[in-house]
């Protein structure tokens, strides 16, 4: 009876070890490749003014973060695709000018979506792809 019961907590407790390392590696991946694409993020200090520019391992660094953003829905080719249009980005970072820590705007922000986002949906499909496999081949050894 309780037998069971761990093994199906612990096939449960796989399952979301295996998920997270699953949306880790993706993460990972799409850190590496928009850094090797070459975006440096342009950032401008709210407290003094002063520009400098982050790469993107730097920017990521930061979590807290706040946006104003509006969906736009275009079509491409057959699809209809909805993304975020920002008009405002920032993130908290100590400042190279007055060393302060400092909200910092972000100034190219849709052009870093641009980049990110084809970059991210195919390391993120790739991840998905592979958990849609195991739960099929999951599903024929235990059902
Ligand atoms: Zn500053």
């Amino acid at each position: 009876m309780y037998a069971w019961l761990a093994v199906v907590l612990l096939a449960i407790l796989a399952c979301v070890i295996f998920m997270a390392g699953l949306f880790v590696t993706a993460w990972r991946h799409t850190l590496a490749q928009v850094e090797a694409s070459g975006l440096r993020y342009r950032m401008r200090c709210e407290s003094c003014g002063f520009e400098f520019e982050l790469s993107p391992r730097e920017f990521a660094r930061s979590g807290m973060r706040r946006s104003r953003s509006t969906t736009r829905t275009r079509a491409k080719g057959v699809a209809l695709v909805s993304q975020p249009h920002y008009h405002y980005v920032a993130k908290r970072f100590v400042c190279p000018a007055c060393g302060e820590r400092a909200w910092c705007e972000n100034l190219n922000a849709n052009e870093a979506r641009d980049v990110v986002n084809p970059i991210a949906l195919r390391s993120f499909g790739a991840a998905l792809v592979v958990l849609v496999v195991t739960g099929f081949v999951l599903r024929a050894v235990l059902v």
